[in-house]
């Protein structure tokens, strides 16, 4: 819905400390919480999924917005200025006619099964009670395998069926609904107060460190209690970091390997992690009494597949052929493709980091601290994908002058602008919204209507945005 995976946004609203020393600290640490993110998500099964998914869902939606008949188009129009999205869960099924009876089916599922798999709180209980979430996650899995085949994904036989065996439940809990949102969220807290205990901020204000031991009381924290109930004894926070990393990385067919079935217990994340806790119950490991490190984490992930009956998900092809940031802004392709090929291009630098450095993404805090910290003095080719590569800060847009030209981050931005436009094209009303977009845009009439140009060219749709 929006560029929030894409895009870093800083902001100012987390620096409530006055002294400098604090303040730069606390700079660092909210830099931390978003770039773990960042990496967690590119750097993880589940992100790779999610991306996926999101560029099946887009293309989908440009190619239904270019082909809708005119009279499709006057019925969009009115739908949005009377608050009705063109396609809604709500009133399926909306259009009983041609193609658009199937596109609005797949585009629903499509949605459907991303927000299912990230935070089930983004669909409305109407649509988690009354949707097929099977047949969602099949069908979209399988459009996803067909459009990624032998490219990001291994080739797909012809009459393949993707098959999710076991019931699909969610994870409920006394606190609430386990998410894979808040597993990230968990984890990035965990990663800030690994600084606060660190050496580097030593010297902060332990008002920083209280502030954060607060936000593991709140939601956040959820992941760390439900693990020592389900474990039945005190876990230390890198113990958590390694079962959440664990959890981020299920098995997925296509991606994993071209068997067509998996277990819903393997593949939805909050299950993995509930199922990962379980198996932490009568046995300790190396994590809990040493520093991270990559053996132990490797050594820990095999153990922990062996007594959970879990396996760790990887990607099997070759996830992207893009080698640079510039081929990926400049080399042909449709607008709604920009995004994700920047997206699975990062993912497989992060794979690539994954295999010798587990530590740099599963506990991302450490990156800070010690000996690797000095990698960021000379930042080596693989170290700067941990951070998100562009920025939007006090409401500019940033990105990394030495990688991209002026051109190029442009089109890279006007790529992610159309195709977060998509869903609020076919699932919004009323005027697009630009809250997502960074501030700065808005206040250059010229650039508006550029934007607002590429938009209707690409969509044949005039519906612009409009500074408010
Ligand atoms: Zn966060």
């Amino acid at each position: 819905m929006n560029l929030r995976s894409q895009i870093l946004f800083q902001d100012q609203t987390r620096t409530r400390t006055s002294d400098l020393v604090t303040a730069v600290g606390s700079w660092h640490k909210t830099y931390v919480h978003e770039s773990s993110h960042w990496a967690r998500y590119h750097g993880s099964t589940v992100g790779i999924l999610l991306s996926l998914l999101r560029r099946t869902r887009d293309q989908l939606a440009a190619y239904t917005i270019s082909h809708l008949p005119r009279q499709d188009v006057e019925h969009l129009h009115e739908d949005r200025s009377s608050g009705l999205p063109f396609f809604s869960f709500e009133r399926y099924p909306k259009h009983a006619q041609g193609e658009l009876k199937y596109s609005e089916l797949d585009w629903l599922n499509l949605y459907f099964a991303y927000y299912l798999l990230l935070d089930p709180e983004g669909l409305t209980e109407f649509d988690t009670a009354t949707w097929d979430m099977r047949a969602a996650m099949e069908h979209s899995l399988e459009d996803m395998w067909r459009q990624g085949a032998g490219m990001e994904m291994v080739e797909c036989p012809d009459d393949v069926r993707v098959g999710i065996d076991g019931p699909l439940k969610l994870v409920h809990t006394s606190e609430g609904p386990l998410t894979s949102r808040v597993l990230f969220e968990c984890a990035a807290v965990l990663d800030e107060l690994f600084q606060v205990e660190g050496a580097f901020i030593r010297k902060a204000d332990p008002a920083l460190r209280e502030f954060l031991l607060e936000v593991l009381n709140g939601e956040y924290g959820m992941p760390c209690r439900l693990a020592r109930a389900l474990a039945g004894r005190t876990l230390g926070g890198s113990t958590v970091l390694a079962l959440i990393d664990f959890a981020l990385n299920p098995v997925v067919p296509g991606l994993n390997s071209d068997d067509p079935s998996v277990d819903w217990k393997e593949l939805y994340p909050p299950y993995r992690f509930v199922t990962a806790a379980k198996a932490m119950t009568g046995w300790e490991t190396d994590l809990e009494f040493q520093y991270p490190s990559h053996e132990a984490t490797v050594h820990f992930q095999h153990m922990l597949a062996k007594r959970s009956g879990l396996r760790m998900g990887s990607v099997a092809s070759r996830l992207s052929d893009l080698s640079t940031l510039r081929e990926a802004a400049t080399a042909p392709m449709h607008l709604s493709a920009r995004t994700p090929a920047v997206s699975l291009m990062c993912a497989s630098r992060l794979l690539a980091l994954r295999e010798r450095d587990v530590c740099s993404i599963s506990h991302y805090g450490v990156n800070f601290l010690g000996e690797r910290a000095t990698r960021f003095i000379k930042p080596d080719r693989d170290v700067q994908w941990l951070f998100p590569v562009f920025q939007v800060s006090q409401g500019e847009y940033r990105w990394p002058a030495e990688h991209v030209g002026l051109d190029e981050a442009t089109d890279l931005l006007i790529g992610a602008a159309v195709a977060s436009a998509y869903d609020d094209i076919l699932h919004g009303v009323g005027p697009l919204a630009h809250d997502h977009l960074p501030r700065s845009l808005f206040d250059d009439a010229g650039q508006v209507e550029a934007l607002n140009q590429v938009l209707k060219d690409s969509t044949g749709l005039d519906m612009g945005w409009h500074r408010t």
